[in-house]
């Protein structure tokens, strides 16, 4: 039997990332943060000085991407070209710029086999945008994880107050709301439920409630 997958697709700030550490944590499985490679080809363009617009220049940097992803003291570590980039890809810039040049069908055509690599036993679970809709689109695990901006935005100012970094909630909200509208309407591979995706609204739900729904209606279907 194929190693199984459970894909978690959403926009930005739906709590993918805690839920997809939660799910690995349970069932003891690999982790792909697709997000973090698209984060990861950003910068690398922003470095060699790569127009975001210049697809041809783009598609090779992403097939030659040097990047690896390292475990370390429960964290996972980003590597590019042998630097450690975990903390500066999390900037709203570089989502930003990740999300413009995610918007190349050569850039995602040449980031694809790379994603599927990550399929290993015991299984994966995938965090992204399309993970259900291309990349994995026979895992028996589906879920869509969304929440309204608002709330999203409201999440993201907390997580950034906890550093103690202040932000202003209507600027928040305009940039959550422009890389929503980029990762939706795209031609290629738009953000949008599979098909056979359970969709949680997580806008009213702990984190806590997200994981334990997740959790059960993936142990009903594996
Ligand atoms: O999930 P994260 O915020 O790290 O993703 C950054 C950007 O990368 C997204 O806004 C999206 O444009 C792009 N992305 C994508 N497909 C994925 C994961 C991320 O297009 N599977």
């Amino acid at each position: 039997a194929p190693v199984p997958v459970i894909t978690v697709d959403g926009p930005g700030g739906a709590g993918k990332g805690t839920l997809c550490k939660a799910l690995a944590d349970a069932l003891q499985w690999h982790l792909l943060d697709s997000g973090a490679i698209y984060r990861v080809l950003a910068l690398a363009a922003l470095h060699h000085q790569v127009d975001l617009e210049a697809e041809e220049a783009l598609a090779p940097l992403a097939a030659h991407l040097d990047v690896r992803f390292a475990a370390h003291e429960k964290e996972l570590k980003v590597i590019l070209e042998g630097e450690d980039v975990s903390g500066e890809i999390r900037t709203q810039d570089v989502a930003n710029a990740a999300s413009r040049v995610a918007a190349f069908a050569r850039v995602r055509e040449a980031l694809l086999r790379r994603q599927r690599n990550f399929r290993e036993a015991p299984g994966l679970i995938a965090d992204g945008r399309d993970m259900g809709t291309v990349v994995f689109p026979d895992a028996p695990v589906k879920i869509f994880l969304d929440a309204s901006p608002e709330e999203r935005a409201r999440r993201r100012m907390l997580q950034l107050q906890e550093k103690g970094i202040n932000v202003n909630f209507g600027h928040l909200l305009a940039e959550i709301k422009e890389r929503d509208d980029r990762d939706r309407n795209r031609p290629v591979a738009p953000l949008a439920p599979a098909q056979d995706a359970l969709v949680l609204d997580s806008t009213s739900m702990s984190i806590e409630q997200v994981i334990e729904k997740a959790l059960h209606y993936a142990r009903e279907r594996l």
